[in-house]
Parts: structure tokens; sequence; C-alpha cells
């Protein structure tokens, strides 16, 4: 009798958990009081923004459970917010979708079969990046930098090939947000058609690339299990039990603490008890300052959603003495991207321009590591899928993510 009662609980609550729903409301503050009453509901409902609020009339985007649903819709209109638009309707059908093509890949043994238009789990990156090892293995290096919390190896592929003169160096990563798959499948395109498209063979004999796909290895794991998909943090543990985990890019040892970050655990964008305190930021930045200061002539880090492309600095209204030069920059790539579909990226100083951040990577790698073209890329949307883009859309952003590192490469060979 016991035991049939244990059971009948047990699938209440399985259906409880089951049947909630998740959609992505969106709100578009007028004043600069409203956002701050929404960075405030953030922190007390523990909101997990897709978009934070940043500017007047920029939008807002955060995620909602079911369970929540009447809670938020009050808590808006209490304090006086503007009425909520639903952003997207149902999330767990989008993510089911992704999932399922995903079960459609080929095998594949070679990196011109590799299916790249689906998403991967991690196994079939790890073996991509062996492939590229050993296809191109006359002048790439798979160097392991380091390991996860939970031990997994963290890969850079370094592509130098020969040359009589010494070369540029462009450092390239992605998910340190282990939800923005995108990143990650959209670069491997990139830069498979740097290795076989003999278009874009000067990519590889003008600049020495270093690439390193997955950083917080430990959350796309997580990403790929049920439920777990829209995680963003590491897998440490933290104070609270409840919310482990921090948020890598705000965890680096450059202005690490201050505003655009949280001291809160269980906030979205909370940096960790110390800079640094996460072992994917302190492999990446040691793996990254062996090269030595200034080496590096342009750095990327890669995001998705919102269409941006930031530069320094992001802990704070002021500007680094390359201000122009970054500027230039960034215009070259942004119009390079628009010219391939049409995507608009807003491109600007991060603080001055969009938002302020701090313990971010770009930030660490301008002042620390001494790259001069540091940037964040925001890759697509605007906001229809966030960051459950369909597969459907890696081929096209691969293709204006290449066009805007072609521009890139440009600037970079032309003053080095
Ligand atoms: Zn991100």
């Amino acid at each position: 009798m016991f035991k049939i009662r244990l059971l009948a609980i047990t699938v209440i609550l399985f259906e409880f958990q089951s049947s909630g729903s998740q959609q992505v409301w969106r709100v578009v503050p007028t004043t600069q009081n409203e956002i701050i009453r929404l960075r405030e509901l953030g922190s007390t409902l523990k909101i997990d923004f897709w978009i934070k609020p940043s500017q007047v009339n920029r939008p807002v985007d955060f995620l909602v459970e079911s369970e929540y649903e009447k809670e938020i819709s009050h808590s808006l209109s209490v304090s006086g917010l503007p009425p909520h638009s639903v952003y997207i309707k149902d999330v767990k059908s989008l993510v089911g979708q992704q999932v399922a093509e995903s079960k459609l890949a080929k095998a594949a043994f070679t990196v011109a079969d590799f299916d790249y238009s689906v998403y991967h789990r991690v196994e079939e990156i790890y073996a991509w990046i062996d492939m590229v090892a050993e296809e191109y293995e006359s002048f790439t290096t798979k160097r392991q930098i380091g390991t996860t919390y939970e031990g997994r190896p963290i890969y850079a592929l370094e592509f130098a090939k020969e040359s009589s003169n010494p070369k540029p160096k462009i450092f390239v990563d992605s998910l340190i947000h282990c939800r923005e798959w995108i990143t990650t499948a959209s670069l491997m395109l990139v830069f498979k058609q740097m290795l076989q498209n003999d278009d874009y063979a000067s990519m590889l004999d003008e600049v020495d690339w270093y690439f390193v796909p997955m950083i917080n290895i430990d959350g796309y794991v997580k990403t790929w299990q049920e439920g777990g998909r829209l995680w963003r943090q590491t897998t440490r543990p933290t104070a609270s039990s409840a919310c482990p985990g921090v948020d890598a890019n705000r965890n680096w040892d450059a202005y690490w603490s201050l505003p655009g970050a949280s001291p809160y655990p269980c906030d979205y964008d909370y940096h960790g008890p110390t800079a640094a305190s996460e072992s994917e930021v302190r492999n990446l930045a040691s793996y990254v300052l062996g090269f030595g200061y200034g080496n590096i002539s342009a750095y990327l880090t890669v995001h998705s959603y919102t269409q941006l492309i930031l530069y320094p600095y992001g802990y704070d209204d002021v500007l680094t003495p390359d201000n122009a030069y970054l500027d230039s920059t960034a215009k070259k790539m942004a119009d390079a991207i628009e010219a391939v579909h049409g995507k608009k990226y807003v491109y600007g100083p991060s603080a001055t321009g969009i938002y302020v951040t701090s313990g971010a990577t770009d930030d660490w790698a301008y002042d620390v590591a001494g790259v001069t073209l540091s940037y964040t890329y925001e890759l697509r949307d605007t906001g229809e899928y966030g960051f459950l883009l369909p597969p459907e859309q890696i081929l096209p952003q691969s293709e204006e993510l290449l066009e805007g590192f072609v521009a890139l490469k440009d600037i970079v060979v032309a003053n080095f």
C-alpha cells in the first residue's frame, strides 16, 4: 500500500515538472527608471535574462516558467513597467526540435563529410577536432590547454602554415556560455571553409589562427541533458547549493567584481568567489598569456545573440586609446557581414554604447594580454529564436561570419 502511494506521488511530481512550459517575454523599457526596476526585479525573482536591461528602448528578453507566469506578470505591473509581449511562445518545443534534428546527423570520418547542418554533442565536436588535426597535420596542432572543473580536456587548434616571414596571429574562442550553440557550430564551418575552399586560401596563408571551440564544456554537456538546454554557467558548486556555477564571462581577472556583474550566486551574471576562480578561465588565460604581451593581433570571443560587435571597455564608460582603430575595424567587419545576407550588426565600445560588463574576456584580452583588436561578437538573431537558433541558420551564419573574418584579416595583415 505504502509503495503504491509513493509511486503515485512520484508520477504526479514527474508530471508536474514535465508539464510546465516556458516562454520568452519581452519588455521594452522607456525610461532609465524602468531599466533600474527591471534589474531589481531580475534579482528578486532570479530571472534568467536573455537580453539584459541596458538602454532605453533596447528590448529586454527573459525566460518565464509557466508556474511563475502570474507572479512575474503581477510584479511587472505593480512596478509600473510597460506591458510585456510573449516573444517565444513555446521554448520546449524549439529545444526538442534542435535535439531531434541533430539525431539525423550522418556519421563522419573526414572534415569534408562532417554534417555542419545540425548541432553536435560534445563527443562529436571532440571527434571533429581530431579529424582537423589529423587531416591538416602539416600545419595544425591540437593542443590541450587545460581541463574543465569536471576533468574534460580543453583543446585549442593552432593553424600555422610555414612562412619565411612572421605572420600576425588571430585568436578565436567560443562557448564560454554553453547555451550559445550557434557559436561553435558556425565557427566549425568557418574554419572548414578556410581549410578547404581555395577562395579563402589567403586566410591561412597570411595569418596564424588559434581556435578554442569549446571552453565551458561541462556546461555544454549539461545543455544536452534533459531540462538543461538553457544552462549558462560553469558547473562548479558555489556558496549557494541551490545555484551552482559561475558566469565565466564575468570571471576574468580584469576589473573583476565591478558593476556589470553580480556578487550573488543565484544571479545569471554571478562573477564567482574570486577572479579566475573557474578552471576554464584560468587555463585559457594562461594559454593566451603564453604568447606574450601584445603578440596577438586580434582576439574574437564569440557569443550569441543580438547581433553585436563590442569592444573595450565594458567595465565603465571609458574609451581605450585605440578607440578609433577598434571602431573602424568593427565597422568594416559589420559591413562585410551585412553584405552577405543583409543582417545588421550594431558595433561600439561595450559600456559606452551597449551595456556594462566587468570581468569579461574582451577587457582582459585588451588590458592584460595586450591585444589591440579585442572583440566580443554576439551572433544571430535579434530575439525571434534567441539561444534556440534553428540549425537551418548555421550555414548562413557561418557565411556572414567568414566574411567578417576576411575583413578583419585584411586589416590585421595591413597593420602588421
Ligand atoms: Zn554569451
